[in-house]
This record gives C-alpha cells, sequence and structure tokens, in this order.
C-alpha cells in the first residue's frame, strides 16, 4: 500500500495532490506532441494531456517516466487510434466476459437448487475476481492509455452533443468511462463497511407485534407476527384493507409505530424484542403478559428510554463513507452527481421537474376521490399506500398452477420451449431460434433470476424455481420476467455493433423490458389476456404507487443535499433535518389530498438508510415502464420492435427512449394511461 492513513484509519487527501511538475510538463509535451502529429490534433493532445494528470499520482513515475509514457502511447492519427480502440474493444470483452464467467461458476452452488451449501461455497460466492481489475489497470497504466486517446465526457456534454455523435463516439465515451474514477482500495473498503453496517441494521430491524398494545389493552395482531421495518410493516397495511373487523384499526397502530421510527421516540427496547409489551399511542412499555417466542435479547428492561437516533446515525456514516470518494472522481465529484450523472444519466432537476408533475398532477385528487368512494371514508395518511385496484383474476391460482405444471415438470422443459414462447411474442422463427441458443435454463435455489453474459461467446442464464411436481404459476411469472431479461441482454450484447455500448442505458431500462415480457404470461399460456377493465385499474394502482414514491425519493434527495451543506451534522441534527424535510413534502404535495399536514411517513424507507440514494429509481422505472408499455402496445408485434430497441445498447438514456418511442424520458405516458383508466373505472 502506498498510501497513507491518518489515526481514525481514514485516507487523507495526500493521494489527490498532483506531482508539482505536472503543470509544466504537459506544456513541454503538449508542444512537441503537435510538432509532430500536426495543429489539427491540439484539441485531442490538451484532453489526453488534461485526463491523464487528473489522475497522475506520484506513485505511478517522476517526469521522465510521465513523459516516456505520453510519447509512447499517444495515438496520433486516425490508423493508430483505430487500432487502439479495436484492441481495447476486443481484449476488455475478454477480460469482463470472463470475469463473469468466473463469478458465475463460483456461485452455481449458492444459486443453483444443487444440494448441501458448505462453508468454502459461500466464501466462493463471495469473491469478485474483478475487485482489482480497474486498480490493476491504473498500476500497469492501460486505464492512463485509454485516458490519453478517448474522451471523457461530462451528462451536460452528453446531453447537448450526443445526439449528433456516431456510434463509434458513444461508443469511444464508454470505453473512457471504464477509467472514470480511481478510488483507493481503503476508500472502497470504507464505503463498503458502511453499506455493510446500515444493512445489516436495517435487516434486524424487527416489530413483534402480537406485543402492540392499544388503549383499551387489545392484541389487534396474531402470535409470532414479526415485522421488518419497513417493507413488512408496509405490507401488512395492504393486506389490512381485507379485514373488514378489525383492518382500520391495525392500520393505523402501524402508523403509529411508523412515526415512532421515524421520529426515533421508539423505545430501544422494544426493537425486535418480543419479551416486552409496547403501546406505540402512550409508548408504554411493559414486560410482555403473552409469551409467543423464545427470543431473547439480552440486558434489555422495561424501559421507554427512545432509540439514541441511531437510524440517523448510520444514514451519516453512509454520507461520511461516500465523501471520501469526491476527490478521486473528478467527473462527478458527490455521490449525489455519480447517482444521476452517472447511474441514472439524467440531471438530478429533470428528475426532480418529473416527479413534481406526478406529485401535482390533477389526476391525483381524482384518483383520491375514487380511492375514497371505494373505502367509504375520508382518506387517512397511510392510504398512500392503498393496494386495492385489484383486478379479479379469471383463473383461480390453483387452475393455474395445474396448467403450468403440466407444460413444464422440469427447467429443461422450459428452456425447450423459449423458441415457441418468443414466436408467441411476435419473434420470427429465425430471430426466436438464435435468441433462444443463447439462454441456458437453470433450476434456481431461490425464486429466480437472469444474469447475462459479458462476452459474445458465452451464454445468458435463465434461473427459475421448479418444484418437485414441476413449475407453478408464480414461477412461470417469474420465470417469463427473467426470459425478458435474458432476450434483452442477448440482442443487446450479442448483435451490438460496439461491445463498450453493449447493455442498455441503466436497470430501469432492462426491467421495463423485462415486464413487456412478464405482462403477456397469460397469452403465452395459450390463455385469455386481461380485459380492458383490468388493465385500467392495474394502470391506477401502478399510478397511485408512482404518486408515493415520487415524495418519497423527493426526501431521498433532499436529505442528500442537507448533508452535503451539513458536513459537521450530529445525528440529532439530521433528524431534525429528516423530519422537516418530510413534512415539507407532505405539506406540498399530500396535505391538499389528505387534508392533515406535518406527516412524517414519507421518512420511513428502509432503503433511505441503506441504500446511498437509490429511492429515485422506483419512479424513474415506473415512468420508463409505462413509456415502454405503451409503445409495445401501438406497435402490435412486439418481437422486431423488441430487437431494435434493445439494439441502441447503452447510449444516454433520452437517446435511446427517443430512438424506441420518439419521446425522450418521462412520466406523458404514465399520466396518459392513468386519464384513460380513470374514464373506465368508476367506482
Ligand atoms: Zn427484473
Amino acid at each position: 500500500m502506498k498510501t497513507s492513513q491518518n489515526e481514525n484509519n481514514r485516507p487523507t487527501g495526500e493521494l489527490v495532490v498532483a506531482p508539482a511538475w505536472l503543470k509544466s510538463a504537459e506544456a513541454k509535451l503538449e508542444g512537441e506532441l503537435v510538432q509532430k502529429y500536426g495543429e489539427a490534433q491540439r484539441p485531442r493532445i490538451q484532453r489526453g494531456l488534461k485526463q491523464v494528470s487528473e489522475f497522475w499520482r506520484a506513485s505511478d513515475g517522476d517526469q521522465a517516466a510521465f513523459e516516456g509514457f505520453i510519447g509512447g502511447n499517444f495515438a496520433g492519427d486516425q490508423g493508430a487510434l483505430d487500432t487502439a480502440f479495436g484492441r481495447f474493444e476486443y481484449l476488455l470483452e475478454q477480460a469482463f466476459g470472463h470475469m463473469a464467467e468466473i463469478g458465475r461458476e463460483f456461485r452455481q452452488q449458492t444459486d443453483l437448487d444443487a444440494g448441501p451449501v458448505q462453508p468454502y461455497d459461500k466464501v466462493f460466492a463471495g469473491y469478485d475476481p474483478s475487485a482489482h481489475l480497474t486498480d490493476d489497470f491504473f498500476n500497469n497504466k492501460l486505464a492512463f492509455v485509454v485516458l490519453l486517446n478517448f474522451p471523457l465526457t461530462t451528462l451536460n456534454e452528453r446531453l447537448a452533443e450526443g445526439d449528433k455523435w456516431t456510434r463509434r463516439q458513444w461508443a469511444e465515451t464508454r470505453l473512457a468511462e471504464y477509467f472514470s474514477k480511481r478510488i483507493p482500495a481503503e476508500v472502497n473498503l470504507a464505503i463498503s463497511k458502511a453499506t455493510a453496517e446500515s444493512g445489516q441494521y436495517i435487516s434486524s430491524y424487527n416489530i413483534w407485534m402480537h406485543h402492540l398494545i392499544d388503549d383499551q389493552g387489545r392484541r389487534l395482531f396474531p402470535p409470532k407476527m414479526r415485522l421488518l421495518s419497513h417493507w413488512n410493516l408496509r405490507d401488512e397495511i395492504k393486506a389490512d384493507y381485507n379485514d373488514s373487523q378489525n383492518g382500520l384499526a391495525k392500520q393505523r397502530m402501524i402508523e403509529g409505530v411508523m412515526e415512532r421510527i421515524v421520529t426515533q421516540t421508539i423505545p430501544a427496547s422494544v426493537i425486535d424484542n418480543p419479551q416486552l409489551d409496547w403501546n406505540p399511542y402512550t409508548n408504554d412499555v411493559k414486560p410482555a403478559a403473552e409469551k409467543d417466542s423464545d427470543s431473547a435479547p439480552a440486558g434489555r428492561t422495561a424501559t421507554n428510554a427512545p432509540e439514541p437516533n441511531t437510524r440517523y446515525r448510520y444514514l451519516l456514516e453512509d454520507y461520511r463513507a461516500s465523501k471520501l470518494a469526491d476527490p478521486y472522481s473528478p467527473n462527478a465529484p458527490t455521490l449525489i452527481a455519480r447517482r444521476f450523472d452517472e447511474d441514472r444519466q439524467l440531471p438530478e432537476e429533470r428528475v426532480r421537474k418529473m416527479f413534481e408533475q406526478v406529485l401535482s398532477s390533477p389526476l391525483v385528487p381524482q384518483v383520491a376521490a375514487l380511492i375514497q368512494k371505494r373505502l367509504g371514508r375520508p382518506l387517512e395518511s397511510f392510504d398512500i399506500w392503498y393496494n386495492g385496484f385489484r383486478p379479479k383474476m379469471k383463473y383461480t391460482e390453483a387452475e393455474l398452477d395445474a396448467i403450468v405444471a403440466k407444460k413444464y415438470p422440469t427447467p429443461k422443459a422450459y428452456e425447450k420451449d423459449i423458441p415457441a414462447l418468443l414466436e408467441k411474442l411476435g419473434f420470427s422463427p429465425e430471430r426466436a431460434k438464435f435468441a433462444a441458443e443463447n439462454i441456458i435454463v437453470d433450476p434456481a435455489r431461490g425464486s429466480g433470476h437472469a444474469m447475462g453474459a459479458a462476452m459474445r461467446q458465452a451464454k445468458a442464464h435463465l434461473r427459475t424455481r421448479v418444484e418437485k411436481g414441476g413449475m407453478n404459476y408464480k414461477g412461470f411469472n417469474i420465470a417469463v420476467h427473467e426470459m425478458g431479461h435474458n432476450v434483452e441482454q442477448t440482442f443487446s450484447l450479442n448483435t451490438i455493433d460496439y461491445y463498450s455500448l453493449n447493455g442498455v442505458p441503466n436497470t430501469a431500462f432492462t426491467e421495463a423490458l423485462a415486464f413487456v415480457f412478464q405482462g403477456r404470461d397469460l397469452e403465452l399460456l395459450g390463455l385469455q389476456s386481461p380485459d380492458a377493465q383490468a388493465e385500467a385499474l392495474k394502470t391506477l394502482n401502478d399510478f397511485w404507487a408512482t404518486y408515493e414514491i415520487c415524495g418519497v425519493s423527493l426526501v431521498d434527495m433532499r436529505v442528500w443535499h442537507w448533508m452535503y451543506e451539513h458536513p459537521q451534522a450530529t445525528p440529532e441534527q439530521l433528524r431534525d433535518a429528516v423530519l422537516q424535510i418530510s413534512k415539507d413534502v407532505w405539506n406540498q404535495f399530500y396535505a391538499p389530498v389528505f387534508h392533515k399536514k406535518d406527516v412524517v411517513l414519507l421518512g420511513i424507507y428502509s432503503h433511505m438508510i441503506d441504500s446511498f440514494l437509490y429511492l429515485p429509481d422506483y419512479p424513474i422505472g415506473h415512468m420508463i415502464a409505462f413509456q415502454l408499455e405503451e409503445h409495445m402496445k401501438q406497435t402490435g408485434k412486439i418481437g422486431p420492435e423488441f430487437e431494435r430497441v434493445a439494439r441502441q445498447g447503452r447510449i444516454a438514456p433520452d437517446l435511446w427512449m427517443r430512438g424506441a418511442t420518439g419521446s425522450p424520458v418521462g412520466p406523458e405516458a404514465l399520466l396518459a394511461a392513468a386519464e384513460r383508466a380513470l374514464s373506465l373505472v368508476k367506482n
């Protein structure tokens, strides 16, 4: 290790200090290279020198080494540039592709339904052969060859000029992006540590529901019910709409629990503790009068001393760890910029406007009025999770299970049927055969997943769950979704013109394409697909869920800005800020519909604590899914259109979407579908 560390074991800023001789060396080399290759090359020479200098450290070599490297590796004419581009494209495909194959093989025992998992299998599964690739490529200077010759671009440049670029220019940009950051190993370690610790905190944050007591001393929830915050608590609110007896009382009680968690007035002693009874309204804590579990956390007495802002301490640790990477990421120097400019490639400002467009849509009060009518009571705050827009199923789950089990007794039976399934989706026999030949079906240990290849000579894997009696309907529904991923992966890798462009712009796009398949699962079984009324109900359900998650995402975004503006904040100050931000967003976009002010529920999402500004992906995903689905509906024949859009590869999201549907990414398709749905669903 060439880096120095201070006593807090935090990396110092030393690595980013450029060697003193760098500026003069740059000027000298610029003159020499222009003389050698001509004035026309000057902009490329300046750019290459700047990009290399940004990452060059004293440990990479002295001035002589720097000058020797630049002189020896600058591609000064088109022929040399073509050779370098072709070589890196080919060899990086081999590197990434074989790494992915090793990773897949190493995880085989834990991923597949293939007998017991030994302790060493878990170690194999956790090993990432590519973990040090970027470090190695900076150390052996291959990364610098790329930075010297190919352009790093900012999101603004890609958005302003990208539509005029050739495919090759896009590929060169993506090639350079592999090396747009040089984050030291100990910074990555600090980030993984913060990720692991906040994840651990969230994953053990359970509430024992039978031990919640209301003001009449009643227990509303059954024994042994243990719900993880916030997902299980939220899903219980959803399930309680079906309980005409106690549903409302249960929902109100869960809302009370959520408020206690967000405000950190929850007694620390009751978290994941079945040995204490707790009244979330009065905050009284007593030894449990009923026993439904032997689990007993040590040293927890019956006191209502509040959780000491632990929730916000972990969030602050996420921020502090993320901030360590900032100096090593010159093109995206904050976690906020890395999430929006690099991962999503949509400017934050535009994303915020898209969310506000949904939140302040005139459709919101109309859908809210419809929900109120269906519930027969005024809306309460927790109705942001209303999920009652559910179509009646034409077939029972048991009927569907029987049909699927007969058709697919084994994973291989499904694999054999893929060409026929794809032809039903409108792929030509030839394209269906091509896609199917690149997909291997394996028995999954869990519910199923799709694992794409990373080089053209490897194959995509579809992992699906098949029970002893054959596949069931739920498994089939998931398999069709994963097959959508695999077909996208195959076309966007195997038929792409430049390797560096393989894939889609971000995860929302591959999910949207998978949903296009998944939504047609009944058709694929030869059954009648959902009618217009059923589709309208589903649309309203998605619209309401998007309305909810847009607000949650705005809270997440504002909180990260607040942390960057208050780097010295204490957990207590962060708590107060999150509460204020949650209330502000609620008061602006929800209070007019719910007729209640200062609600803090938007701050309950667990992903806000352990996922580093991930939440905005959800509403963006809903919007993109609607755009693609609407487009596919209009084209009728999905197959050829699916292949055409997948082959666009990893260009900018807006360009991709314009190429696919004629419009940039936005909420218009979702809003139009919701408006049509409202005219079909009257009560
Ligand atoms: Zn998926």
